[in-house]
């Protein structure tokens, strides 16, 4: 008996021209995705991507890893058969015996997508039904609520028999859609934005900026640490490390006080935007949501938004801290995001931040800064550190 992966794809199914493009996109990222889990062989047809394994593949690992590929709708692991209706019964009976043995209710459903088998799939699950029915006495059908469904798929490479099947990430290939520059902090709420900008199929990298030694060591390994967390989803990156503590004490020192976290986050932008184009990423993505903070009232965004020229990508706009959260949890993330360490934000905040503050004004005084110089340091002096997927 040989268990095996069937991997259910969504929205790519739906690319017409260009899913050959999609379908090898995910293809390579599953091949990186499961890199670490023994030899296996990949097939596709119909939508479908089939893993087999090799006799030393870590198969609980595998679909560990292949739960963070985006993509993939549905993980499903099943018992491989013969395409012979009296082989799928005896199969199904000894293979699903535990779970069958668990359970007072069943239906059986079946997909014939190989049409060369004789019988179709209403009948598969007649004969199956009255099978399961007589060797396991305990058990009646309930189509309507049924404890467990059987599934038998009959398909190009075999016949396959399963009982269910494990939500996959969804979304779309990490690289399908070009590259953004993620501005992470030690935050809840950016590692939950790199995370959806993902899950749409854009590849990332990260730029974090660091007030050494206003903020610590060991907030900048919070911050390593939840870009390994957010790499499970997207393969390694690139994350820049910005000291920033020169910049910041120059805004502190020439920059009215009450304007100084604008600035400051007109500047971030600017340095991310420099990196961004320097490495090819098309857009910034950033946690912020409307309101949530004094910093990002509509206004402030209209301001940070007026420093760049690249699309600034804001996936949380309209969602409550609640929702950002629930997301953080489902990523693992929040246990990291929620450590004690100092973010440069926090460190130079005015006594009376502007809520409202005005593009004409906040230009006016950033000609009190040598922006260029400013940026062109930053830049330079940047450390670059790839970032691994975290292992369990
Ligand atoms: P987060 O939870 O992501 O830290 P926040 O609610 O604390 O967000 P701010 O501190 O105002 O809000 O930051 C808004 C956004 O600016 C962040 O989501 C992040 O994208 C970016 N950002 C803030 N601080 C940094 C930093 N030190 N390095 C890189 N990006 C940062
Ligand atoms: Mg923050």
């Amino acid at each position: 008996m040989r268990e095996i992966i069937l991997l259910k794809l969504g929205e790519i199914v739906l690319k017409g021209l260009n899913k050959r493009r999609f379908e090898e996109k995910l293809m390579s990222n599953i091949r990186k995705s499961l890199e670490n889990c023994g030899k296996f062989n990949m097939k596709i047809a119909q939508s479908t991507i089939y893993i087999f394994p090799s006799d030393e593949f870590e198969f609980d690992k595998a679909v560990e890893n292949l739960k963070c590929v985006f993509g993939i709708v549905s993980i499903v692991t099943c018992g491989e058969t013969e395409k012979d209706i009296n082989k799928i019964k005896a199969f199904a009976c000894e293979y699903l015996k535990d779970v069958l043995n668990n359970v007072k209710t069943f239906k059986c459903e079946a997909k014939r997508s190989d049409k060369a088998f004789p019988l179709k799939s209403p009948e598969i699950c007649m004969e199956l039904g009255g099978h399961l029915l007589e060797n396991f006495p305990h058990l009646k059908v309930d189509v309507k609520n049924p404890d467990v469904v059987v599934y038998t798929e009959v398909r190009d490479y075999g016949a396959f028999v399963h009982a269910g099947r494990i939500q996959g990430a969804g979304g779309m290939p990490v690289g399908s859609n070009g590259k953004a520059c993620l501005l992470l902090s030690g935050g809840i709420d950016s590692p939950v934005a790199g995370y959806m900008t993902a899950k749409r199929g854009v590849s990332l990298e990260a730029v974090h900026f660091y007030s050494y030694p206003y903020t610590s060591e060991r907030a900048k390994d919070k911050v390593i640490k939840l870009a390994r967390i957010i790499a499970r989803y997207t393969g390694k990156f690139k994350l820049y490390v910005v000291p920033f503590t020169k910049p910041q004490l120059e805004i502190y020192e020439k920059c009215p006080d009450e304007e100084l976290t604008v600035i400051m986050r007109c500047i971030m932008m600017k340095i991310a935007e420099a990196l961004a184009k320097k490495h090819g990423s098309l857009g910034l993505i950033t946690g912020e949501s409307i309101g949530q903070v004094a910093s990002q009232t509509l206004e402030a965004l209209a301001v940070t938004d007026a420093s760049v020229s690249m699309p600034v990508i804001r996936p949380l706009i309209g969602m409550d801290k609640e929702e950002i959260v629930t997301i953080s949890k489902k990523i693992g993330a929040f246990e990291t995001s929620i450590l004690p360490y100092e973010d440069c934000c926090t460190v130079f905040v005015p006594k009376h931040p502007k809520t409202k503050p005005q593009l004409e004004k906040i230009l006016q005084s950033e000609k009190l800064l040598d922006i260029d110089a400013i940026i062109d340091d930053c830049v330079n002096n940047v450390e670059v550190i790839t970032i691994e997927p975290l292992e369990d």
